[in-house]
């Protein structure tokens, strides 16, 4: 009898530490791990798929805290800079046209903040997929054409001229309003972060059952250490924040959600000063595709 009490003691301990550590983490620790007994039965494969599964849990809680923080810290920002303002216009009687300056700002950054809180609505709604596609035959090239025009008006201001160079005819299947909103972003961008005077080229082409719409720059670029981050929600360069003061750094989180819904992929390539080049592939199936 006390042999087996002490032989079944001894096999139940990892179960027992298993669920020690099980008791010990909670939302707020996520760094506790159980030491893996070194042999490979089904105690050993327990207790690291639990190890396995509270790192996941931990990335996923990081994430959502850091998630939580950049926004609360992106909203601060313009509620921070209307309060200081308005609190600045109130402190002394002042002239109608002060009140207008006063008011004309505090709208700039309404509507900062109104961009932010529809972009994030679109991204939440998207991670609970309540988005719905409207997937239709979109002619690619025309809507490609469209938004050279507005890339051209969008650079206006600044004499950024948006350059079309190929565009290959061809059909898709596809939502046309979230492939408009995609390449609205990318060329947003491109016009965004050049220098005044710069160009931004856009190009439609079709290559081994693949479309390739290529969104060029010769900017600011993006330093070789923030590539894997750009597409991170809130994720702003430091050299974008000095250059361009308005973005919310949520556009390319939406851009590459329209991507991989259309199972596309996004990809670019940047250097410094130099400029960017994003190319989306959409892929032509030949039970989804048409080239006219
Ligand atoms: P934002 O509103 O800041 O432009 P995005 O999500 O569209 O947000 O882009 C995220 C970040 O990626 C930008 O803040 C910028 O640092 C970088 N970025 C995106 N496009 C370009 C570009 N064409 N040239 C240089 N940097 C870019």
């Amino acid at each position: 009898l006390m042999g087996g009490w002490f032989l079944a003691g001894r096999a139940l301990r990892p179960v027992h530490a298993i669920t020690q550590a099980a008791r010990r983490i909670t939302a707020g620790d996520w760094s506790q791990r159980i030491l893996t007994p070194h042999s490979n039965d089904e105690i050993g494969q327990l207790a690291s798929t639990f190890n396995d599964m509270i790192r996941r849990l931990e990335v996923s809680f990081t994430q959502v805290r850091q998630f939580s923080a950049d926004a609360s810290h992106e909203l601060r920002t313009p509620l921070t800079i209307i309060k200081g303002e308005t609190e600045l216009a109130l402190r002394r009687p002042r002239q109608a046209e002060d009140y207008q300056v006063v008011l004309e700002s505090n709208l700039e950054e309404i509507d900062r903040m109104s961009r932010i809180v529809d972009e994030l609505l679109f991204l939440s709604r998207a991670d609970l997929g309540e988005i719905k596609l409207k997937m239709v035959p979109v002619q690619l090239d025309d809507l490609v054409r469209e938004i050279h025009q507005q890339a051209s008006v969008l650079g206006k201001e600044r004499h950024i001229r948006t350059v079309l160079n190929k565009v290959d005819p061809v059909i898709i299947q596809g939502d046309d309003l979230r492939l408009r909103e995609l390449l609205l972003n990318l060329v947003d961008n491109a016009v965004k972060y050049s220098q005044e005077g710069q160009t931004v080229e856009l190009a439609l082409v079709v290559v081994n059952n693949q479309v390739k719409i290529i969104v060029q720059d010769h900017g600011i670029g993006i330093a070789p250490e923030n590539h894997t981050r750009v597409f991170d929600r809130f994720y702003r360069t430091d050299e974008a924040r000095v250059h361009a003061a308005k973005g919310t750094g949520l556009g390319l989180a939406i851009c590459k959600w329209i991507v991989d819904v259309h199972h596309g992929k996004i990809e670019f390539q940047s250097t410094v000063h130099g400029g960017t080049c994003f190319t989306v592939f959409l892929p032509l199936s030949s039970d989804r595709k048409s080239v006219v």
